[in-house]
């Protein structure tokens, strides 16, 4: 796990330029945004020696501020570890930016232990998935890989309000940060998104699709799309 903070308030709180209380510290303390990397393995979690320098958990980054409920960009298996940091004295309320519906982008949610409590409040918000995908919005996407045969919980069974809705095509707004999201290169609808928050900026995006020998399968089915997209013309 990785973390970065634009204010590194240190060891009992003290900023670098003031002390809890004056206005200047609480000014610089609502403008801390820590960037937690929970996950940033593509494809499938792993846990060999190979693997421990950035972690084997799938994708998972985390924003948070204080006061402030936090923004998770995907739901991969570091997300069960996110879960971990949640002191469980208060509901959890939080929203969910998923770049898209791939396995390792996702499989964290039912793992996710603040979502399994009554009165946890999580937006889920993620691509509708293109004619290959089937053309289903978000929330039908989820249902139908989140429950029996695939899983044995299903989406409804999760105690908290868990709810999802696919992502607008202009920008919006969760809480008080104004989010923009943009088609990126990959398997499937996907897309980067950009968070514009109390003055700061964090892009998550993928550079490049799995193109590795690792990743057959997706460079073929990318081949295919360039196939056939070059015989439409
Ligand atoms: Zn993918």
């Amino acid at each position: 796990m990785g973390r970065l903070s634009t204010c590194d308030t240190g060891v009992g709180d003290r900023c670098a330029r003031g002390f809890p209380g004056d206005q200047q510290h609480e000014a610089r303390r609502a403008a801390t945004l820590n960037v937690t990397f929970y996950g940033v393995r593509g494809s499938t979690p792993s846990c060999e020696k190979g693997v421990q320098r950035y972690g084997g958990n799938t994708s998972c980054v985390v924003l948070e501020r204080p006061g402030v409920a936090p923004i998770i960009l995907d739901m991969g298996t570091g997300l069960r570890f996110f879960g971990r940091t949640h002191d469980h004295t208060t509901p959890f309320a939080g929203t969910a930016l998923v770049s898209h519906l791939h396995w390792d982008h996702v499989q964290g949610l039912p793992f996710f232990s603040p979502v399994l409590a009554e009165g946890a409040r999580l937006e889920i918000v993620a691509p509708a998935t293109d004619h290959e995908g089937g053309g289903l919005d978000a929330d039908s996407a989820i249902r139908t890989f989140l429950g029996p045969p695939f899983f044995p919980v299903s989406l409804d069974a999760l105690r908290g309000d868990i709810t999802v809705r696919s992502t607008p095509e202009g920008p919006f707004s969760v809480g008080d940060a104004r989010v923009t999201s943009a088609e990126v290169p990959h398997c499937g609808r996907t897309l980067g998104y950009r968070i514009d928050v109390a003055g700061m900026s964090v892009s998550y995006t993928h550079l490049r699709a799995h193109e590795t020998h690792e990743h057959l399968v997706c460079r073929l089915l990318l081949a295919k799309k360039k196939q056939t997209r070059n015989s439409s013309y």
